[in-house]
């Protein structure tokens, strides 16, 4: 948080629409005076637990900052429409309908995001947010969401990464009806944040480390690995993403694909969609439908 100019104070991000999340912010802003009535928001990203909860936080004058790609499609709304043509989506790419199931109970976006209609003061590439002392640039980097966006301060070399860089865990790089070849952009998205000069990277989880082209070289071969395995997954024939998600590496601490929680599994089948779409891309991989299901094999 970060007291603006004419005391107002900005939040980047704002955590899960549930009681877990909430109560330690309020806690939060009591300890540190924030003043709602005086407080805007900067939204990195749709997901919710980014997003939950600034219809809770926000006043009747707070400005909400948020990416012009994500506020066209998303106001924060538990859209069923648009969930179950995400499911129907899934089911073509092979994922079964009883997990399909457990997936609509448990999906933290369907469950924990805000909950009402939000005005938004919409950002581009290059716009500017003045707060206090600093002057935040708004950094396009789509990829891990449609139109994910960071803030760069360049006078302190200040970066606020959101979930484009993280440190001990990777970035979920998943299949977006509204961002073809999700995995290029974000690919491209790291070479263009890798240019900056930081000093400090402030990512949307965990540790702060701080040198973040380090971290982008690792996410990079991150990916190579990733693609490699895909690729090698669908050699001896076609494949649907269901098919091809278990012989990836996945950093999760069960031991075999099968004790994947759902949402695990749902999230596991987005990012093999992601790599293999890729893989289409670059002419390695085939793509077709198939009695209403879309096949992978190697060219
Ligand atoms: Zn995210």
């Amino acid at each position: 948080m970060i007291k603006g100019k004419k005391g107002r104070f900005l939040i980047i991000d704002t955590g899960m629409n549930r009681e877990e999340c909430l109560g330690p912010m309020r806690s939060a802003l009591k300890e540190l005076d924030i003043d709602l009535d005086r407080t805007d928001f900067f939204i990195t990203h749709l997901h919710a637990d980014h997003s939950g909860l600034v219809g809770v936080l926000a006043s009747d004058n707070s400005k909400i900052y948020f990416n012009k790609t994500e506020a066209s499609f998303v106001n924060f709304q538990p859209n069923e429409d648009y969930w179950k043509k995400h499911f129907v989506f899934y089911a073509a790419n092979g994922f079964p309908e009883d997990e399909m199931k457990k997936v609509w109970e448990g999906h933290p976006g369907f469950r924990y995001s805000s909950r009402r209609e939000i005005s938004f003061t919409v950002m581009e590439e290059g716009d500017e947010i003045e707060a206090g002392n600093y002057l935040f640039r708004c950094v396009e980097t789509p990829g891990h969401s449609p139109g994910h966006m960071c803030l760069y301060e360049a006078d302190e070399k200040v970066l606020i990464c959101g979930d484009h860089i993280l440190f001990d865990i990777t970035p979920n790089i998943t299949h977006w009806e509204q961002l073809d070849n999700s995995l290029k952009h974000y690919l491209s998205n790291l070479e263009k944040v890798y240019t900056l000069d930081v000093n400090l990277i402030l990512p949307g989880h965990r540790t702060v480390w701080n040198d973040h082209r380090k971290r982008i070289g690792e996410l990079q071969e991150h990916h190579r690995n990733r693609l490699a395995e895909a690729l090698s997954a669908v050699t001896d024939g076609s494949k649907t993403a269901w098919e091809v998600a278990p012989f990836i590496t996945w950093d999760i601490d069960v031991k075999s694909w099968a004790e994947f929680p759902s949402v695990q599994k749902f999230f596991a089948v987005g990012e093999t969609i992601a790599h293999l779409d890729y893989l289409v891309s670059e002419g390695k991989v085939g793509k077709e439908t198939r009695n209403h299901q879309v096949l992978y094999s190697r060219t």
